[in-house]
């Protein structure tokens, strides 16, 4: 590191060279995006689908990943690296949505990260209907935000939280019913 000059790299390249984290878990995804919508609990659900109509009408179609994960789910992504929590994920509570924007071109969600300002766009619309996210500190409009899993810097573009008045991912488990679907 001393001897050999470094280029500077910029944040999007950095954010393709680390991965994005949920590709991971991509997949595991054996229901439909439907199907994963319906696991979301109500209110969260709500304002994801007002998200995917906003972005929409900005010509931006999201595809839905990971919704609600069962505590094995968790596990699972947890020890593959591509989830840096270790106690609950607001998944677990099914008041987390991990979301992509589909390229045009290929039909495909964007799992590298490589439209920056598809993503940034998107994380400033849910920012506005009362969500958070991972992706950028602060949030949504600051520089992007790396999180260090058990397989090393993963950057987290796709997820998407709604607290709805909970302080923590636990205390909103705790108040959730069991998954019906
Ligand atoms: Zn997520």
């Amino acid at each position: 590191m001393a001897n050999a000059p470094r280029k500077r790299i910029g944040w999007q390249a950095l954010a393709v060279g680390a991965g994005l984290v949920a590709l991971g878990s991509y997949g595991f995804l054996t229901m439909t995006a439907t199907g994963r919508e319906l696991l979301l609990e109500a209110e969260t659900r709500a304002r994801y689908l007002r998200l995917k109509a906003i972005m929409a009408a900005k010509g931006i179609r999201l595809f839905t990943g990971s919704t609600r994960r069962t505590s094995e789910q968790q596990a699972a992504v947890v020890a593959k690296g591509t989830s840096a929590v270790k106690t609950a994920s607001w998944h677990q509570s099914g008041r987390a949505v991990d979301a992509y924007p589909i390229d045009p071109v290929t039909g495909k969600p964007d799992l590298a990260g490589k439209n920056a300002g598809a993503f940034r766009q998107m994380h400033q619309e849910w920012a506005k209907l009362g969500g958070s996210g991972l992706a950028y500190s602060p949030y949504p409009d600051g520089p992007m935000r790396y999180l260090t899993t058990s397989k090393g810097k993963v950057w987290d573009g796709g997820h998407l939280e709604y607290h709805g008045g909970y302080p923590t991912a636990l205390a909103a488990l705790r108040a959730s019913g069991p998954v019906t679907a």
